[in-house]
């Protein structure tokens, strides 16, 4: 059967084109706005019109197989499984400007940055664009129970977002519309940890999120080392495409750093990181590394932070560092659902 969920306005409109426009619209506002995951929830439909339905369409969306909260009860990480089985991470920080979500756009990843948890068992498949809305959804409708909404997304979870590029457009507009959650562009953050020629795309579709870049290192050899990417889309170029990016948009790119203790935090990575940045209209986010089992690499010193922090905020770079959320949950992208899914 037809899934509804994921469906535009116009979409679902065509799909029901038997019945007058006005039933697409409260149809929409029952998925998106108002919390239904069944037909008969729809009370202001008449019910031959919710049997109708019933015979004809499905609404699926993801059920929770586990769920995590931080001591501190900022953070909550959800594993939410679709119909086939597969798992994805979706992560609710409560921050004091608001909620934010931050979710997954591919079942694994292919990527195979060393660092990762994400992508110690490849990629299984892309999300689509339901799939990805229905993650945001999700939260909204978990935040109802305490009055509150999804103010910003950040679609940094697991997967290489700009790898599945047509269905990550199709939500960031679905999401957008007033009957999901109206949500600015201004209001989303999509990372990447460099796919020049879809970062380019994203230019020409005039949707100004704000961009993140994952870069890690400041030098080819280093970053090619971290990230097998590097390979494809060499420093130079990932920050030509940054750089027009932020040109384009008037938007100040965000490029993301994690500090591994002995790897890339030293004063001359710092020194050499202020030298490539300059003149670009960017942030640089500091993130000391959460250690991955799996992967043998270890936090940073406060003290190497520090300096680097220190470093680049005195050679005019805007720096900070990433509020730690979540620590003792499972909390760098894709550790929990390798402990439910791979274990
Ligand atoms: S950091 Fe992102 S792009 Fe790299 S392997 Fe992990 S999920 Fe994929």
């Amino acid at each position: 059967m037809k899934n509804l969920f994921g469906l535009t306005l116009q979409e679902l409109e065509l799909e029901l084109a038997d019945l007058p426009k006005f039933r697409a619209k409260q149809i929409a506002a029952w998925l998106y706005q108002r919390g239904a995951r069944s037909f008969d929830a729809m009370t202001d439909l008449s019910k031959n019109l919710r049997a109708d339905l019933n015979e004809r369409y499905e609404i699926s969306t993801p059920q929770v197989i586990a769920q995590l909260d931080s001591d501190d009860g900022l953070t909550t990480k959800f594993l939410l499984q679709f119909a086939d089985g597969a798992a994805v991470e979706t992560v609710l920080m409560r921050h004091d400007y608001g909620n934010s979500v931050c979710i997954s756009t591919q079942v694994g990843c292919q990527m195979g940055c060393k660092f990762c948890a994400s992508t110690l068992n490849g990629l299984d498949r892309n999300l689509t664009a339901g799939e990805m809305l229905s993650e945001i959804i999700f939260v909204n409708d978990f935040l109802r129970a305490e009055n509150k909404k999804v103010d910003t997304l950040v679609v940094m979870g697991t997967g290489e977002p700009l790898t599945n590029f047509d269905h990550l457009l199709k939500m960031l507009k679905l999401l957008h519309e007033s009957y999901t959650l109206g949500l600015s562009y201004r209001k989303v953050t999509v990372s990447t940890c460099g796919i020049v020629p879809a970062i380019y795309r994203l230019i020409d579709e005039k949707i100004p999120v704000t961009l993140s870049i994952s870069l890690h290192a400041p030098d080819n050899k280093l970053r090619s080392e971290l990230m097998p990417i590097n390979a494809a889309f060499e420093l130079d170029e990932v920050l030509g495409a940054g750089n027009d990016y932020a040109q384009a948009t008037g938007r100040r790119v965000t490029y993301e750093y994690i500090l591994i203790g002995g790897v890339n935090d030293t004063e001359e990575h710092a020194r050499q990181l202020a030298k490539i940045l300059a003149g670009q209209l960017c942030n640089v986010n500091l993130i000391p590394i959460n250690p991955v089992d799996e992967r043998n690499f270890s936090r940073p010193s406060h003290n190497a932070v520090q300096k680097f922090f220190h470093f680049l905020d005195t050679h005019n770079i805007n720096v900070t560092v990433r509020k730690e959320f979540g620590a003792g949950i499972d909390a760098a992208c894709g550790q929990l659902r390798n402990r439910k899914i791979f274990k």
